[in-house]
């Protein structure tokens, strides 16, 4: 089975009805449902209707579309759950922890006693290497 057809994809199958879920919110090209196996209880994916893999191939427009919603989502969230905070994250490729190759933002409530293992650990630059990085990535923005 290919994960990355939207034939056999779990979310396409969810937008499409064929497995259940528990909707959230349904605009014309985006959907929210909760997560089945929760990091903390409430925690919501948000993903366009299109099968995409990674958030990378969204167009302009359609990240637009979904991603307009996440400031309602995280309002909605964080009242029903009482949550002190939240992480908002896109897993994008196995080495980042996706598991399902359809683009989705976590929206995940956050308390101060929660089990959640974060933040992740820091690095530093050393002399010139944060302007080389800064000069490589800026250059592929204006290819
Ligand atoms: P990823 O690891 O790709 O960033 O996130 C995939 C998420 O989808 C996981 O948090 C996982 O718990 C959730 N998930 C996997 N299968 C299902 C499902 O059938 N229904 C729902 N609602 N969530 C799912
Ligand atoms: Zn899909």
């Amino acid at each position: 089975m290919k994960s990355n057809d939207d034939h056999h994809c779990i979310f396409c199958k969810i937008v499409r009805g064929e497995i259940p879920s528990a909707r959230l919110i349904e605009t014309e090209t985006a959907i929210a449902f909760l997560d089945i196996n929760p990091v903390c209880h409430g925690h919501t994916l948000l993903l366009p209707k299109a099968h995409h893999p990674v958030l990378a191939e969204l167009s302009d427009e359609l990240a637009g579309k979904v991603g307009a919603l996440l400031p309602r989502l995280c309002r909605a969230v964080t009242a029903a759950t009482g949550a002190e905070g939240l992480n908002v994250i896109v897993n994008s490729g196995r080495v980042a922890g996706q598991t399902i190759d359809h683009c989705h933002w976590h929206i995940i409530p956050r308390w101060s006693d929660d089990p959640v293992n974060w933040p992740w650990p820091h690095s530093q630059y050393s002399g010139d290497e944060l302007e080389q990085m800064r000069f490589r990535i800026e250059r592929e923005l204006r290819a």
